[in-house]
């Protein structure tokens, strides 16, 4: 496999390609133009783009397969030079503003879901991607490229905003040096520019690794898959919870360098006759009540061969309002995209036979 041009800083490349101005425009074709290969970089003298053709390839990752929702969500099936192949998701988060005169207002926003890993270890009870195992931790490139790839696709122009979220295939923590520098790349200033606060990393608490991530100081969100308030069904969901308990995760946020006007994001999937009463709504304002929170409440979606039910409409709204009364944020996400399975945790690994 060749290492990709998108695996690397602008400083990085420039201490590997001279003369330095051809790494500027080189750049701008990785992320202005989304090029896809050396062949479309016009500008770049032919016996160069030979030389590197040899070393690099531009953008590591072909769309092998599209999927839109109904809700404009569209799931990617990407694969990469290894023929491996994953998953990114392009989100609809607001729609565009227009006023009486039909000018518009303001534009829709995305958002884009990556993945950190081909499968994932953390092997949590409740998701399809987690059936299949665990095949390799994508590069730092390889996280770059979804981004690059789905804006070039929905000719989403280099300065418009976009919203990242650590949310797709694999426990991002559990790759963190690949994730840091991917974040790294994204936030350059000639490059996509997608600052920290941009950017959220959601994990399923590794604890040792969120007090990591907090030290590099990248300036990122989380957003923290918590599920449960007791560490009994907390285990049985994520099994890797005895060894990073609800304790241990709570602690380990309380010490994430966040931004004081932000709030930390506790993911909340709720289980018909799992975790879905008030009694452990009570619980969950006990958990939080030190930390800045806002809690999404999450539906669990079924899937084919699921011990697990989606929760009544009426329970969810009863927990919602118990955290409301109880002074926490707390919203319920309706899942985008559920009839293409691009919800959070129904991402996975397809075989050629499926798509
Ligand atoms: S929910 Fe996330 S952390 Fe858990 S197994 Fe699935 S991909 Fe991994």
């Amino acid at each position: 496999m060749k290492p990709s041009l998108l695996d690397y800083t602008q400083k990085e490349l420039i201490e590997l390609i001279k003369p330095k101005f051809r790494v500027k425009q080189i750049y701008g074709w990785l992320y202005h133009q989304y090029a896809e290969n050396f062949e479309d970089m016009k500008n770049i003298p032919k016996a160069m783009k030979e030389e590197l053709t040899q070393k690099y390839v531009v953008n590591p990752l072909k769309i092998v397969n599209k999927e839109v929702s109904s809700d404009g969500t569209i799931k990617y099936l990407l694969e990469l030079q290894d023929g491996k192949t994953m998953e990114a998701v392009w989100l609809k988060m607001k729609e565009q503003q227009v006023d009486c005169n039909g000018e518009i207002t303001q534009e829709a926003r995305y958002s884009i879901c990556v993945s950190t890993q081909v499968g994932c270890k953390v092997g949590c009870s409740f998701c399809l991607t987690a059936k299949g195992g665990f095949t390799r931790d994508l590069t730092a490139g390889e996280i770059v490229a979804q981004v690059v790839t789905l804006k070039r696709d929905n000719n989403h122009k280099h300065n418009r905003k976009i919203n990242i979220v650590y949310m797709g295939m694999g426990e991002p923590l559990d790759n963190l040096a690949n994730l840091a520098k991917a974040i790294e790349i994204f936030k350059e200033e000639e490059g996509l520019a997608i600052g920290g606060k941009r950017q959220t990393v959601s994990t399923s608490g590794l604890s040792n690794q969120i007090d990591k991530l907090g030290a590099m100081d990248l300036g990122v969100h989380i957003a923290i898959s918590l599920h449960a308030v007791d560490d009994e069904l907390r285990t049985e969901l994520i099994p890797m919870n005895k060894a990073h308990n609800i304790d241990s995760i709570i602690e380990a946020v309380k010490r994430f360098p966040i931004d004081t006007r932000k709030r930390v994001m506790f993911e909340y999937l709720v289980i018909k006759n799992k975790n879905d009463d008030l009694g452990s709504a009570k619980k969950l304002v006990k958990l939080l009540s030190d930390i800045k929170a806002k809690v999404n409440l999450i539906y669990f979606n079924p899937y084919p061969g699921t011990e697990y039910d989606r929760p009544e409409r009426k329970d969810m709204v009863a927990f919602q309002e118990y955290l409301i009364n109880h002074g926490l944020l707390c919203t319920i996400r309706d899942s985008k995209g559920i009839d293409i399975s691009a919800a959070c945790g129904q991402l996975k690994e397809k075989t050629e036979g499926e798509i």
